[in-house]
């Protein structure tokens, strides 16, 4: 178990800045995500730490040693991509113990340290065949044995499951978190998917414009978004976000008057998660009054569209049959979230 640290860590390619003075350290055994959109800088930091591309500023340590100008064979990182970069002419075991045997490992060690990660992955049976012929699932696993044989003492995964249909990337995903429970070392996990990051992450960063907007556990972050970005990011369907003005002790918004629990005064931005919402009697405090718009039915859950007379808010409530668009209805909000003019969270009791 090793501990990372990423110290003012920065990249530009040419005047473009992808990567600002990234700050964060990594205990020893912890699983962290990165989780952001597309081009928010996410692949770029991660091989800054497997040594694939050189930073522009900052530094990065592994344990107690300074990384950062090291080769990336001798980082004791493993790294494992969405495309599972398998070698097609060669079977399952060759693919597994290739990195062992560039190292000089002695056969028999090889072949027991093979048998031991196929006996972990559930690869016994697939050892003599071609990756060609393995699922996408297996063949990720093969990926997954790749790098666990090497005994890194830091898994760096690239968003491992994007090629994955729904049902297999839940499947793997939680064969990822017992793998890290079963080796107990230290991962980094990059995606762009949200879900993957609450669910697998000890810790997650959110990452927009290459800049850390937030580092947190899961819970953390949902329920203390610490600006507009991670607020919207962070959940689904996202956050509702209403701009308006805090007076007398009142958030108001084209027609809707909610009680701020914080004395601010001025712009301010109200932030509603969808599943905060119920649908409530006319005459409760604080009720939103819309027209239904577009509904749908979950299951257990619906989503509805509420149109007000200033925006769309969605709300998750349990399953509601029977609900016909244009009626009116009023929701009310049992959590609120409030934010400054800036867009930065303003802390509520
Ligand atoms: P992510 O993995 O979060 O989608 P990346 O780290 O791949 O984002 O990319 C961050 C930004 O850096 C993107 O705008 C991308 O186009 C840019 N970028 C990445 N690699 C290079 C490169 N080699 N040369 C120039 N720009 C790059
Ligand atoms: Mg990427």
């Amino acid at each position: 178990m090793t501990n990372v640290s990423l110290r003012g860590l920065s990249k530009s390619f040419g005047h473009f800045s992808v990567v600002k003075a990234f700050d964060l350290e990594i205990a020893a055994g912890e699983f962290v995500v990165f989780v952001g959109p597309s081009g928010c800088g996410k692949t770029t930091t991660l091989r800054m730490i497997a040594g694939l591309e050189l930073p522009t500023g900052g530094e990065i340590f592994i344990g107690s040693r300074d990384v950062t100008d090291l080769d990336p064979r001798d980082r004791r990182i493993a790294m494992v991509f969405q495309s599972y970069a398998l070698y097609p002419h060669m079977t399952i075991r060759e693919n597994l113990g290739f990195a062992l045997k560039l190292a000089g490992v002695p056969k028999e060690e090889i072949a027991r340290k093979v048998e031991a990660v196929a006996d972990t992955l559930g690869l016994q049976q697939y050892l003599q065949a071609k990756p060609r012929t393995l699922s996408g699932g297996q063949r990720q696993r093969v990926a997954l044995g790749r790098a666990i044989i090497r005994e890194p003492d830091v898994f760096l995964f690239d968003e491992p499951l994007s090629n994955l249909d729904a049902k297999l990337r839940s499947v793997m995903r939680n064969e990822i978190i017992r793998l890290h429970k079963s080796l107990k070392s230290t991962m980094i996990y990059v995606t762009h998917d949200q879900v993957e990051a609450m669910t697998m992450g000890d810790r997650i960063v959110v990452m927009h414009g290459g800049v850390a907007q937030q580092i947190g556990t899961p819970l953390e972050v949902y329920d203390e978004p610490a600006n507009l970005f991670v607020a919207t990011f962070i959940g689904s369907p996202s956050m509702n976000i209403l701009e308006g003005e805090v007076e007398n002790g009142k958030f108001q918004c084209q027609g809707i008057s909610i009680d701020s629990p914080v004395p601010v005064s001025g712009k301010a931005f109200l932030g509603i998660r969808p599943e905060h919402l119920r649908i409530v009697p006319h005459d409760t405090p604080g009720a939103i009054r819309g027209t239904l718009g577009v509904v749908e039915h979950l299951g257990a859950e619906t989503i509805i569209e509420l149109l007000t007379d200033g925006p769309v808010i969605t709300a998750r409530i349990p399953r509601a049959d029977g609900l016909s668009g244009g009626a009116e209805l009023y929701v009310a909000a049992n959590h609120i979230h409030l934010f400054d003019k800036d867009g930065n969270r303003i802390e509520t009791p």
